[in-house]
């Protein structure tokens, strides 16, 4: 199956999902995450219309984004860990940061994106599942990182993100999507925050994520095939 060809059935399924729950089609954004995968491939979605692309390594992103560099329609978010060490070529390099978990990183963040470039954008990385290897900052810590991060001039807050635990039926996968929703929402209406993204949703719920009102999937299997860690990564 071709990336164009999938990217054409996954448009579909969204469609359907949005319109079995009441959503527009148009207020969920789609995030191709390409990690691991070749500029070919990216090149194919691109063909495709797709113009938004995840990244989670950053020495495997980095050539990909430079390859990239005459189009400057395309925008780059970075979705993986973060490491004190690798915020600088994060700042410089990508329009988006989905994955900011502490007040340490949003401040090198801020600190070291370039001047000439706009604010980067900025989702809090929330920690759904409380499992203490796993990043995101804990739903009670959310709000004053969400602040801390507003406050800072170089980094624009857009909203939240989550990686829930693999697995469920798609009543608990809603059920977890709710949590990260209700946040959200107490956000936006008592802290008065100007969030507009909720994203959550990847290959295996995002019918569950689109039923909780998420505005931004981040898929890659379902666009680019099952990925291979062997060589990558
Ligand atoms: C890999 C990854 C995805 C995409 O997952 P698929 O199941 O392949 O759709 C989405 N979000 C993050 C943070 C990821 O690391």
């Amino acid at each position: 199956m071709s990336v164009a060809q999938n990217l054409r059935t996954l448009r579909e399924r969204i469609a359907q999902a949005a319109r079995r729950f009441g959503r527009e089609p148009e207020a969920i954004r789609l995030l191709a995450v390409s990690k691991t995968k070749p500029v070919a491939a990216i090149r194919e979605a691109l063909a495709e219309g797709q113009q938004e692309f995840g990244e989670n390594y950053l020495q495997d992103a980095l050539p990909k984004i430079e390859a990239f560099s005459d189009r400057s329609d395309l925008s780059w978010h970075f979705i993986g860990g973060l490491q004190s060490n690798k915020t600088r070529q994060v700042a410089e390099n990508f329009a988006w940061v989905q994955s900011l978990d502490n007040p340490r990183h949003a401040r090198r963040l801020n600190d070291q994106r370039p001047e000439g470039q706009p604010p980067l954008q900025v989702c809090v990385q929330v920690n759904l599942s409380r499992e203490s290897r796993k990043s995101g900052v804990p739903p009670e810590d959310c709000a004053a990182l969400a602040e801390q991060v507003a406050a800072l001039p170089r980094l624009q807050l857009r909203g939240l993100m989550a990686i829930p635990a693999p697995g469920g039926d798609f009543s608990e996968q809603c059920t977890v999507f709710r949590q990260l929703r209700e946040l959200y929402q107490f956000l936006r209406q008592e802290r008065g925050l100007a969030l507009d993204t909720l994203s959550m949703g990847m290959t295996d719920d995002l019918e569950a994520a689109i039923a909780e009102g998420s505005t931004l999937l981040r898929i890659g299997t379902a666009i680019f095939g099952a990925r291979d860690y062997t060589s990558k990564g």
